[in-house]
Parts: C-alpha cells; sequence; structure tokens
C-alpha cells in the first residue's frame, strides 16, 4: 500500500493511506541517501509503500524517490545529517514591508534557499492594509523586481481578506511550506485558511519555541480545501543553507543565465574581467539590490548568522 509520512517521532511515523486511513508504522531495514548519513532514513513528506502487521500497525518497505528534500547538516560530532522535510512543491514566503519590514536581504537568502533546494518560491505580499500611497509605490517596485526575476508574487491582507481565493487557489493540491519573519502573519494566514489546522500547528510551534533544538518535529497537515502545509521550524526560518559559495550565483535566476557570458568559468562575479554579471548589473539585467545581496551572501557565507534569521 502506498501512503505518505504525515509525522515522525523517533521510530514510529504517521502514515496516511491513500483512503485517507492513517497509520503508525515502523521502519526496518536500511533506507540510505547516496553519500549521506542521515539521522533519519524517512522524513515527514516522504511517500512510502508499507505493509500491515497484524498488531494493526504498519511497517515501511519501500521509500519513493524524493522529488526535493530539505537536509540539516547535524551540530554535534557525528556527522550526520538531518532531512526535515520532503516532496515539497512551493515556499510561499510572507513578506511585509512593514510591522515588520522584511528587507530585500532576507527575501533574498531564502529565494536562494528555496532553489538550492529546488522547491519553487512564491511571495505573498502581506499587509498591503497598512500602506500608505508612497509605500503602495515601493509595493508595485518591489513585484516588479521580483517578478522580473521570474518569480510569482501577489499582494494580499491576511486581515482584511483580500486575494486569499488567490492564494488557496496557488496552494491546491500541492505541498508548502510558509516562511517569513516572526510577526509576518504566517499563523494569521493559516487561521485565514483552515481555522481547524491552526490549532494543530500552534501547538507543535509552541512545543518548538521550548523544544530541544537539535530534534525536530516536523509535520505535515491537510488543509479542508484539498492542499498540505508543512511546519518546522527549520523551513520556517529556512536556516538551513549549507551550500558551497562557489555555486552561489547558480541559485540566483537571473544571474544563472548570464553565466555562459563569463570569461572564467570559475569567476565569482567579484573583480574578475570580462564577467558576466556584472555586465548584466550595468546594462540592468541584474538589478543592484540582488547583486549587493549576493556579495552578503558570498561573504557571510560560512558565518553563524546565516542559518537561522527568523528566530
Ligand atoms: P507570525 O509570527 O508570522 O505567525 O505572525 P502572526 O500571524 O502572529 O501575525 C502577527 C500580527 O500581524 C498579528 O497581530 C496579526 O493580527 C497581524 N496581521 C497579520 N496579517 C495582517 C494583515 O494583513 N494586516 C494587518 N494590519 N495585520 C495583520
Ligand atoms: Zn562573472
Amino acid at each position: 500500500m502506498k501512503g505518505r509520512v504525515y509525522k515522525s517521532t523517533g521510530s514510529w511515523l504517521e502514515v496516511k493511506l491513500e483512503n485517507g486511513e492513517s497509520l503508525p508504522c515502523k521502519v526496518k531495514g536500511k533506507f540510505r541517501l547516496k553519500g549521506i548519513r542521515s539521522t533519519n532514513p524517512i522524513a515527514v513528506g516522504d511517500w512510502v509503500e508499507i505493509e500491515r502487521v497484524d498488531d494493526g500497525t504498519g511497517v515501511v518497505k519501500k521509500l519513493i524517490p524524493r522529488n526535493n528534500y530539505l537536509i540539516r547538516k547535524s551540530v554535534n560530532l557525528s556527522h550526520r545529517a538531518q532531512i526535515l522535510a520532503s516532496n515539497i512543491d512551493q515556499v510561499i514566503l510572507l513578506v511585509t514591508l512593514k510591522q515588520p519590514e522584511t528587507t530585500l536581504g532576507f527575501i533574498d537568502r531564502i529565494l536562494c534557499s528555496a532553489e538550492a533546494f529546488h522547491i519553487t518560491p512564491v511571495l505573498l505580499f502581506n499587509k498591503i492594509d497598512l500602506l500608505e500611497e508612497e509605500e503602495m509605490g515601493r509595493l508595485a517596485e518591489w513585484m516588479e523586481l521580483y517578478e522580473q526575476v521570474g518569480y510569482r508574487c501577489e499582494a494580499i491582507s491576511v486581515e482584511k481578506g483580500v486575494n486569499l481565493d488567490v492564494v488557496k487557489e496557488l496552494m491546491t493540491d500541492k505541498t508548502s511550506t510558509i516562511s517569513g519573519h516572526s510577526g509576518a502573519g504566517k499563523s494569521s494566514l493559516i487561521n485565514a485558511l483552515d481555522p481547524n489546522l491552526d490549532l494543530k500547528v500552534k501547538a507543535i510551534s509552541t512545543y518548538h519555541k521550548q523544544g530541544v533544538h537539535t530534534t525536530t518535529f516536523a509535520e505535515m497537515f491537510d488543509l479542508d480545501f484539498g492542499a498540505q502545509i508543512i511546519d518546522t521550524p527549520g523551513i520556517r526560518g529556512f536556516g538551513v543553507l549549507d551550500i558551497d559559495r562557489s555555486e552561489l550565483s547558480h541559485y540566483f535566476l537571473e544571474m544563472r543565465e548570464l553565466l555562459s557570458d563569463c570569461k572564467f568559468n570559475n569567476c565569482q562575479h567579484i573583480n574578475e574581467p570580462g564577467c558576466g554579471i556584472k555586465k548584466g548589473l550595468v546594462e540592468g539585467r541584474v538589478a543592484e539590490s540582488r547583486y549587493f545581496n549576493y556579495l552578503d551572501i558570498y561573504e557571510e557565507d560560512k558565518s553563524e548568522n546565516y542559518r537561522g534569521t527568523d528566530y
């Protein structure tokens, strides 16, 4: 039987079968990711083949190949990685121009992480009800900037119910995670989309805040209009990026397109001659803010503040 992992707490998984039934399951045998020693072989979001056993539980027989996964390197000395969640269709990034102010740097870091993990980002500009006229101008500029890079952008107000039907539509039949600064409206959005679900998510979020940092209990939830969300603290802050900085420009979509114009194929786009990206910057094909955030991330790459921007 095929099912999907909704919850994982150590050795037990909660697997939802295609008929809607939830079954506690155990993992037996070895499931290995190539080249990675992971503490948890099966993660929330995984599709698995299971077999029922006599006591009414199930055993995972097979892991169906993942489309993508979020991974966090372990902080202890075991050198094992932790798979936070898998098969995520999109990360919904809640951006607020004020209360709190989301910076372009924060946005670009999350977009870059999402690209590195092969997850499609969608930008929702929340709290538009708070914006004065000249702030509406800045909203339009920001939306245009990211639309030009190639991202879907929507202006919403959770409080006033503006464009929530659009949000529902873009979440339907997909597995999403919601990211953004503390205070940007993540809980309010979940509550507005499905009030029943809000309570459940709150319960685990509170647990995370007090909880042990090395343990992650990610959980997936069904929304009543036919969508899934995955909640983990790692995803909320997206502070899990661990990419090689020589590849950083691959995760800035508009820069990726220009890489073949660089004279040197190991160009880092900083002060090398014949750099296609700097040429793109002069020609306006790469926005200044994006290029400067590229440099910031490049410089910070190995530092602690690069991990965990939310809490
Ligand atoms: P979270 O930390 O991202 O989960 O943010 P919350 O959902 O707790 O929201 C933080 C605050 O922003 C709460 O007081 C919400 O009522 C408020 N809020 C959320 N969405 C909107 C909005 O669209 N407009 C306004 N004015 N306030 C909002
Ligand atoms: Zn270059």
